[in-house]
């Protein structure tokens, strides 16, 4: 600490919120002759209808930004791009170069859903047939953002290769690393440099995880294990492995089959739902599954992206993951004729979540019935109707937009069906590195936060260690954390 003191090179770092969504951190650098260079890493949406103000603002001007940084695609983490060149960045966002190919799909997906909230009418209970991501709307009549400023948005995000370390502005340099918690998922590298310095390093880990089913992960350039490094890291984990819940998968699938059940299955647009279809394939091709049974899969911003996967094969390892007798649901009629259809079939639909997207329509009908089975494998955020379900017995009524069913259908969850690692993975992921100098905390629920917090001095004790909160600034210098203070 004592050679901190007299810094005068640091970085100050604050998130936006606490919470799981809506994940933005914003960074001021300090450089010697007063020079000020400002940066976020991510720009998220918020989910959770009670933080829907905070998709309003921002904690900082704008305009003022010297760039942007995003670890994924996921809405969470890029879903108020858009925004923030409406209200004035003309920086540029550097993401991945698969990241930056994927965020149209997520972003023009949202641009539609917050329209079509923003004009919807007290006939508010109608399904958004095209919307896939959970999104609700905003206090204002105005759309938060439109296809158009999604446009603008995308001709200022620039995508690089992964462990190609490059100039996001003077004396500042970014190197993204690929991570296995989506397709295009990165940690990213920010070394900050000035003559007559030592250099600050930066690395915020994303989400993340170590193991991917579809893609080889790239290896981390070595220089990073011995470099003095700040590891900001997202505490968002999975409590089960992926060989638990695969295996818990299974058996619920192979049971309610053997009973003629029909299963309905919730999933997210990206990577989860192809890697069920791949699971599903895995199943059929060792008879565990008959071919005949049909397979259907609803949800447009699903079957882009398994569209992506089969024309970029290039990034995929596995290319034929498509199970046979596979038909994407594309039309009101196709779905009329699933629903009356009374025989054995199995359905992946979005939202994962089950309160966007087509799943609006199927769950409220096959809640109500006994040869049914639905199976959730992701997490649900409370006031969802997938909360709802999964902490409903049997026999309870449930209110779905305003009308009444009765549970009947057996309800199935596990966790995670991929994407997060679990804590020990996490905690491995720090042992990596030989010099670490601080570890922040970021986007968890405040409990998780806490307990891994804990976890973590006892396992790696760090020089170092905080939780990162709105209500406070951590300022970083090259040797680790020099204080913190309120946030204004
Ligand atoms: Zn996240
Ligand atoms: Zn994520």
């Amino acid at each position: 600490m004592g050679k901190n003191n007299k810094a005068n090179m640091f970085v100050d770092c604050v998130p936006q919120h606490n919470e799981v969504t809506g994940s933005c951190i914003y960074c001021t650098v300090r450089f010697p002759n007063k020079e000020k260079v400002k940066f976020i890493v991510d720009c998220g949406l918020f989910q959770e209808e009670r933080y829907q103000e905070e998709n309003n603002r921002f904690i900082f001007s704008p305009e003022e930004l010297d760039f942007a940084l995003v670890t994924h695609n996921h809405i969470d983490h890029i879903g108020r791009i858009p925004k923030l060149y409406k209200d004035g960045f003309r920086g540029k966002t550097y993401a991945s170069k698969i990241t930056s190919m994927l965020m149209p799909y997520a972003l023009n997906n949202t641009a539609e859903i917050l329209c079509a909230n923003a004009q919807k009418n007290s006939r508010s209970k109608k399904v958004i047939e095209a919307s896939s991501i959970p999104v609700f709307k905003s206090s204002s009549h105005a759309p938060l953002y439109s296809s158009e400023d999604v446009e603008y948005a995308m001709e200022n995000v620039i995508g690089k290769e992964f462990n190609e370390s490059f100039e996001a502005c003077k004396h500042v340099a970014v190197t993204f690393i690929q991570n296995g918690h989506l397709l295009g998922a990165s940690c990213i590298l920010v070394t900050i440099t000035y003559r007559g310095e030592k250099p600050i390093y930066l690395l915020f880990s994303g989400d993340y995880s170590n193991y991917n089913v579809f893609f080889d992960i790239k290896k981390m350039p070595k220089f990073l294990k011995n470099v003095p490094l700040n590891i900001i890291q997202e505490s968002t984990y999975g409590n089960s492995s992926k060989e638990e819940i695969v295996k818990t998968f299974r058996t619920n699938l192979i049971e309610s089959l053997k009973k003629n059940n029909s299963v309905i299955i919730p999933v997210f647009s990206l990577g989860r739902s192809q890697e069920i279809l791949y699971e599903l394939k895995k199943l059929q091709d060792s008879n565990v599954v008959p071919k005949n049974i049909p397979i259907y899969l609803d949800g447009k911003l699903a079957q882009s992206y398994t569209k992506f996967y089969l024309d970029n094969s290039d990034l995929i390892r596995i290319k034929d993951f498509l199970p046979e007798n596979l038909t994407f649901v594309t039309t009101y009629e196709m779905r009329q004729n699933i629903l009356r259809d009374k025989k054995c079939k199995i359905l992946l639909t979005t939202s994962g979540m089950g309160n966007y997207g087509p799943a609006q329509l199927y769950l409220p009908y096959f809640i109500s019935n006994s040869n049914c089975s639905i199976h959730f494998c992701g997490y649900t955020t409370p006031n969802t109707l997938g909360y709802k379900l999964k902490n409903a017995t049997n026999g309870d009524e449930i209110e779905i937009n305003g009308a009444k069913v009765i549970k009947r259908a057996t309800v199935y969850s596990t966790n995670e069906f991929s994407g997060h690692a679990k804590s020990e993975d996490l905690i491995e992921f720090l042992r990596r590195f030989k010099n670490v100098k601080s570890i922040l905390i970021n986007h968890g629920e405040e409990e998780t936060k806490k307990e891994y917090v804990k976890k973590v001095i006892q396992e790696v004790s760090p020089k170092a260690i905080a939780i990162l909160r709105p209500s406070n600034c951590i300022r970083i210098g090259a040797y680790g954390i020099i204080k913190s203070y309120q946030a204004i």
